[in-house]
């Protein structure tokens, strides 16, 4: 028991030193990265209307001031869609007032796994451990690659099952890739996810040769992840896709 605890210590010492959210601002024109502890999560903006790609976490209490930095006010975001159930990533989930009280979430099928504690989030060993949240607010489940559309947003889903079984990766209008827990990057280049945080690791890599079909498919060259920021280019980001980081 000892012995896990030491290694999940130094992993984490190892993971923080890698971490590197940006701060809040405008990336492009409509696209927002707000800054929320260890990580981002991001606000894009097409006409009227706005959607999330992540949440950040419960209640954050930074949110309002982070919010008016970009001049947008949180009760117009629409629709939210979550990469996967962990609490820096789907806080809105969890709140029992929500920071954004007038959208829509959505998530993929296979996170019920977790949620409800069917599978286990992560295994340390042989000891599993399961998701330990209650989800509060009403979720709306998908469970295909097909392009939903918000007003003339066009949000294509692509499961990359790994990180956690449902996890998914957004192309939004065909150019932004978010990418979430399933790539980190390092340097100018991608890796897997810290294994320590995963789900399936080998899963993770499989879904992310898929995940670069789509990005070449499309062209897509600004990819972006949940703690790490941005890399514009294919190659570079899916580099190390099958490499533990270290
Ligand atoms: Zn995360």
């Amino acid at each position: 028991m000892i012995d896990i605890i030491d290694k999940i210590k130094k992993i984490k010492k190892k993971t923080f030193s890698i971490i590197e959210p940006l701060k809040t601002q405008k990336l492009k024109n409509g696209l927002y990265a707000i800054e929320d502890k260890d990580s981002n999560y991001f606000v894009y903006r097409k006409g009227d209307k706005t959607i999330l790609i992540d949440s950040g976490y419960q209640d954050s209490l930074s949110r309002y001031d982070e919010f008016k930095k970009i001049d947008i006010n949180p009760d117009d975001v629409e629709a939210i869609f979550l990469t996967h159930i962990d609490s820096d990533h789907a806080g809105c989930l969890y709140e029992d007032e929500p920071s954004f009280k007038n959208a829509k979430i959505y998530l993929h099928e296979y996170e019920k796994e977790h949620l409800y504690k069917k599978s286990e989030r992560v295994r340390v060993g042989f000891i599993k451990i399961n998701h330990k949240l209650e989800a509060k607010q009403p979720i709306t489940f998908f469970n295909k690659e097909e392009a939903i559309m918000v007003g003339d947003i066009k949000i294509l889903p692509i499961l990359t099952s790994g990180h956690t079984l449902g996890h998914t990766c957004f192309l939004i209008d065909d150019k932004y890739l978010f990418v979430g827990d399933s790539l980190i990057f390092k340097d100018g280049y991608g890796y897997r996810f810290f294994d320590l945080l995963g789900y399936d690791n080998e899963e993770n890599s499989t879904s992310l040769l898929k995940l670069k079909m789509f990005a070449e498919l499309y062209k897509c060259n600004y990819i972006i992840s949940a703690h790490t920021g941005v890399i514009t280019n294919v190659e570079r980001a899916f580099k190390f896709y099958n490499k533990k980081i270290t």
